[in-house]
């Protein structure tokens, strides 16, 4: 077995073609392609290439405020929900960007907690469980400042 480059790998998964893998890492597209052959991956299809994750495709939808919230310019749905498809699957933006900034998994739905009920910055968000604690400590003042959750929509974990 013939050793691979961990860096032609990571390329090679990504998506990328023999020719912008070797034009990227001044190397052989032969010694690529070979190598795409010993990892059973196919030919990389032409045209844009997709996301490699839902996360990377947030990335490209979003922009940035000078008030430091973060405005989606991606799909919605007819609620205003703003959403994104990836693989397949139709994602909250909201429920994307936790991921980003959380390492728990979010509980119930994830909203915008800065009042704008379209801003999707990480660091903005809050679940269910973040909402009870502020409950706890603040009482019920701040629940009506709260944006509303897409209703059109059910999230899963
Ligand atoms: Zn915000």
């Amino acid at each position: 077995m013939t050793a691979i480059r961990v860096d032609v790998a990571t390329l090679l998964r990504a998506g990328h073609s023999d020719a912008a893998i070797a034009r990227e890492l001044h190397t052989a597209a032969k010694g690529v392609a070979r190598a795409r052959a010993a990892l059973g991956l196919p030919k990389a299809r032409p045209g844009k290439q997709p996301a490699a994750t839902a996360a990377d495709l947030f990335r490209t939808r979003v922009a940035q405020c000078d008030d430091g919230h973060l405005q989606w310019a991606g799909a919605r749905q007819p609620g205003g929900c703003p959403v994104l498809r990836h693989a397949g699957r139709l994602h909250t933006a909201h429920r994307i960007a936790w991921t980003l900034a959380r390492k728990r998994p979010p509980v119930g739905h994830v909203r915008a907690g800065c009042g704008r009920s379209d801003c999707v910055e990480p660091a903005h968000l809050e679940d269910a469980e973040d909402r009870a604690r502020y409950r706890a400590i603040f009482g019920t003042a701040l629940t009506g400042q709260t944006a509303r959750p897409c209703s059109r929509m059910k999230e899963s974990a």
